[in-house]
Order: structure tokens, then sequence, then C-alpha cells
């Protein structure tokens, strides 16, 4: 391989590392969009594809997971383990649910089809503490 290549190769490597880094560095399950602006400074040749593209690599390797919450854009979790989500269906922002993921679900799921149900996902929907606050505020006593 060439030396251009090989220094091609290992910037591209670099850029897939700290992706993954600063989607581990936050608990916001953010857009391809907010890794982008996070990153764009260290790497000014950086484009948003790029960063898709990385993302959906780092899916396929099972080191980042895609959110389906119904809203525009996809966000991306570095968290691979089994949890809930809440989501504000004010602001948008995704939370994680600190409560053991049920495996009575799943069994009760199971029996009912008559399958081997091997995991679930389950997202929470409402309004965030501080979206609650601010509405409270705003309606008039
Ligand atoms: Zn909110
Ligand atoms: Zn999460």
């Amino acid at each position: 391989m060439s030396e251009h290549a090989e220094t091609a190769r290992y910037k591209r490597s670099r850029q897939r590392e700290r992706i993954l880094e600063t989607l581990r560095g936050t608990k916001s399950h953010p857009t391809a969009a907010w890794v982008y602006d996070e990153l764009k400074r260290e790497f000014p040749g950086l484009s948003l594809g790029t960063v898709y593209r990385n993302l959906g690599i780092l899916k396929d390797q099972g080191l980042v997971r895609i959110l389906q919450s119904g809203s525009t854009f996809d966000r991306f979790d570095a968290d691979t383990r089994a949890h809930y989500h809440f989501v504000c269906e004010s602001c948008g922002r995704v939370d994680d649910v600190d409560m053991e993921v049920s495996a009575e679900l799943e069994a009760l799921a199971a029996a009912r089809l008559g399958c081997s149900v091997t995991g679930h996902r389950l997202d929470f929907f409402g309004r965030c503490a501080a979206c609650a606050a601010a509405a409270a505020t705003a309606t008039p006593a």
C-alpha cells in the first residue's frame, strides 16, 4: 500500500474512533449532525455524510445502536445494552430510564406467541421535568 493510502486509511479509522468516543461521552442520544458539530474542528475535512457512513459501520459492528423514536432525525446510542428510553414530546430529548429490563414481559409475549422471544424495546413518552415545569408556569392558575 502506498504511503498516501496508508495515511488516508489511518485518518479514516481515527475519525471513526473519535466518533465512537464522542458518542460514548454523552448521554444525550445525539443526532449525526450533533456528532459532526463536535468533531468538525478536530477534523477540518470531515463532512456530515462521513459521520453518517461511520455511524452506519459502527452500527454494523454492534458498537452503536440507532434509536427509532419517531423523530425526524435518527439518534444514536453507544450504550448497546438493553435499556429503556424516555422521549420528551415537547423538546425531543431522549433519556435513559434507570430501571430493570423486564424478563417477565418477554416471557409473557413468548407464551402468547408460542415463539422464542430474544429481546424487546420500550420507549416511554411524555414531558421531561423541564418541559413539565415550563408548561405549569405557562398555564394560568
Ligand atoms: Zn422536554
Ligand atoms: Zn440510551
